[in-house]
């Protein structure tokens, strides 16, 4: 059934991170809105994540994104009413060949991610909770942000519906897009443009073209600790010498490959799973930790009990709490670009584009990313 009623300027299929930043980026532009979610809300990898907004990860190429992203948070964070800390990070060197990566790291790139080096007992004060035992140094950033997932997707969601007007057709399944019409299995709505950011469950909506696209996508461990101390403050995020691997800054430094060949031999089963371990702290206090990565198109339901041990093991050799306990265990899944891009923005027909594979810098690259679509589509 359709009414003149079901017509937008713009659609949005999937109210995850990436629909909700463009839905915001479009209302604001005084587009008509329109977000559909086949759940209550977004069960999917925008509530599943460490809520780490990550400048420090990204190459030179997205770093501008990030930071336009970081900033739309807060403003953000301050309209719509949910938590948000600027907590910066610390990445922790206990070994020489870690460290030479920081050091190379400040050296050549830190002007642009505004970057400080620390001795460990710098590091030590700037947080009381990194394990002080064999730490050399430690590079800090600034720029990190903290949301809470859990919270922040169902706050942005009901701001945009309340203050922005955007229309919100949650419990609704699309099951088709045909020219600039969009198909649950009762209601046609219509839209001049649609775009689909339905995460890792594209398959369903583009089952012919899918297998051709560069996507993969990737299944990742994660967990909470909770602790019964009020005031407990974690200070920076924390990462370690696993996460300089994993992440496209790095890529540059050329004392990686000194590191890595030492991790293969030391570590080769973290290096199979692909482990890195990183901490942050939500609203509520709790410690998030995780997590592996395993790339497939469909995962079995399973959280392996090794894969967490493996965690928290290497966990412990750079973060020194007491008195925590595992409170939650899950899984999130992502889908991630395969290609050079940074991410997977294509168009499908007249109407209608696809948004995904922004992998491990959904939230990082979000908002920012939602203003450069909405210069190339509408100016
Ligand atoms: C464990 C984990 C940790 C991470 N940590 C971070 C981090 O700290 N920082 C960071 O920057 N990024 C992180 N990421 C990545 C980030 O979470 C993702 O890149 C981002 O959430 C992807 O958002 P999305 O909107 O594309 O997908 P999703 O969050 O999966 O949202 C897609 C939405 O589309 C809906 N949908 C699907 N199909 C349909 C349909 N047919 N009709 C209607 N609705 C539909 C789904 O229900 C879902 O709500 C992490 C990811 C994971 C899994």
């Amino acid at each position: 059934m359709y009414n003149k009623d079901q017509y937008y300027d713009m659609a949005i299929i999937g109210g995850g991170i990436i629909g909700l930043s463009l839905a915001y980026t479009f209302a604001q532009e005084g587009q008509r809105v329109a977000v559909f979610e086949k759940d209550g809300y977004c069960k999917g990898a925008s509530i599943r994540n460490f809520g780490m907004i990550w400048p420090i990860g990204q190459a030179l190429e997205t770093l501008d994104m990030a930071l336009e992203s970081a900033s739309i948070w807060k403003k953000l964070s301050a309209e719509a009413g949910f938590w948000m800390r600027n907590n910066g990070s610390l990445h922790v060197a206990y070994h020489e060949d870690e460290w030479d990566v920081l050091k190379e790291f400040h050296e050549n790139f830190g002007q642009h991610y505004n970057t400080d080096l620390f001795s460990g007992r710098m590091a030590g004060k700037r947080s009381a909770y990194v394990q002080q035992k064999n730490l050399i140094g430690a590079l800090y950033s600034p720029n990190e942000v903290n949301v809470d997932p859990r919270q922040a997707i169902p706050m942005i969601t009901k701001y945009l519906k309340e203050v922005l007007d955007v229309a919100f057709f949650n419990n609704t399944y699309i099951i088709e897009i045909e020219g600039n019409r969009i198909h649950d299995d009762h209601n046609i709505w219509k839209a001049d443009q649609i775009i689909v950011c339905t995460g890792h469950r594209l398959r369903t909506l583009f089952p012919d073209t899918f297998t051709s696209w560069p996507l993969m996508n990737c299944k990742l461990q994660m967990m909470c600790i909770s602790n019964e101390h009020e005031n407990f403050n974690l200070g920076p995020n924390l990462a370690a010498g696993l996460t300089l691997q994993h992440y496209k800054s790095f890529k540059e430094c050329k004392s990686l490959t000194t590191l890595k060949r030492r991790l293969e031999k030391s570590l080769p089963e973290y290096l199979e799973n692909g482990i890195h371990v990183m901490v942050s702290q939500n609203s509520r206090g709790d410690l998030i930790i995780g997590d592996s990565h395993h790339y497939d198109q469909a995962f079995d339901p399973f959280i392996s009990a090794e894969i967490n041990q493996m965690i928290l093991k290497y966990l412990r050799t750079f973060l020194s709490v007491k008195d925590f306990h595992i409170s939650q265990l899950w899984y999130g899944v992502y889908a991630k670009s395969m290609d050079q891009n940074p991410y997977f923005f294509r168009r499908h027909s007249q109407h209608c584009w696809i948004l995904t594979g922004l992998g491990g810098a959904g939230m990082t690259l979000s908002f920012g990313l939602a203003k450069k679509i909405c210069d190339k589509l509408f100016h």
